[in-house]
């Protein structure tokens, strides 16, 4: 990548990431409810791409399902696309703690949970960690018994490796809910 290229990405995701707060904080002050914030984890500097997308449909989805089976109801959604691929939305009406145990069942379970970062902010915009609530940090993608934040800093796997498993994940799904 040219330099004045990485440059201008890099810029634009900063863009992005203060036009996310706005939104959160719109949502927040609009709703007085928490706000679930669903991104895919894409690795290496373009995060816009074709598979990510499609993740990230499967994924709102699969949000959309769990809250409407344990009968929360979405106050309000909104979808974002920037250079730093898609955000979705959703101000529900449930205590913070319930929604991230919600959230991090569906990043367990889901067979493409693991690509999933599925934010929770409290009413008064507080981020909820997972470790808050006891859970281990969120493992590799290829080796999924290591913390992925020590993958990373060590960059054990190619961004290459990582991109191809993400299509195999991608791919796997599809054939097998018949979406191909
Ligand atoms: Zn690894």
């Amino acid at each position: 990548m040219h330099k004045g290229d990485s440059q201008a990405l890099l810029e634009a995701i900063l863009t992005d990431k203060e036009k996310r707060v706005r939104i959160q904080e719109e949502l927040l002050k609009l709703y007085g409810a928490p706000v679930i914030a669903f991104t895919v984890n894409i690795p290496g500097p373009s995060k816009k791409t074709p598979e990510g997308a499609e993740i990230h449909d499967i994924g709102v989805k699969a949000i959309s399902a769990a809250l409407d089976l344990s009968g929360i109801q979405i106050l309000g959604q909104r979808l974002e696309e920037g250079a730093a691929g898609r955000v979705a939305f959703f101000s529900a009406a449930a205590p913070p703690i319930a929604l991230k145990q919600q959230a991090i069942a569906i990043e367990e379970a889901h067979p493409l949970g693991r690509l999933f970062d599925i934010d929770i902010l409290t009413e008064v915009g507080i981020s909820v960690s997972r470790e808050a609530l006891g859970y281990k940090p969120r493992g590799c993608l290829i080796c999924s018994s290591i913390p992925a934040v020590i993958c990373r800093r060590s960059q054990s796997h190619s961004l290459q490796a990582l991109n191809e498993k993400i299509r195999l994940m991608l791919n796997c799904y599809k054939a097998e809910n018949s979406m191909l």
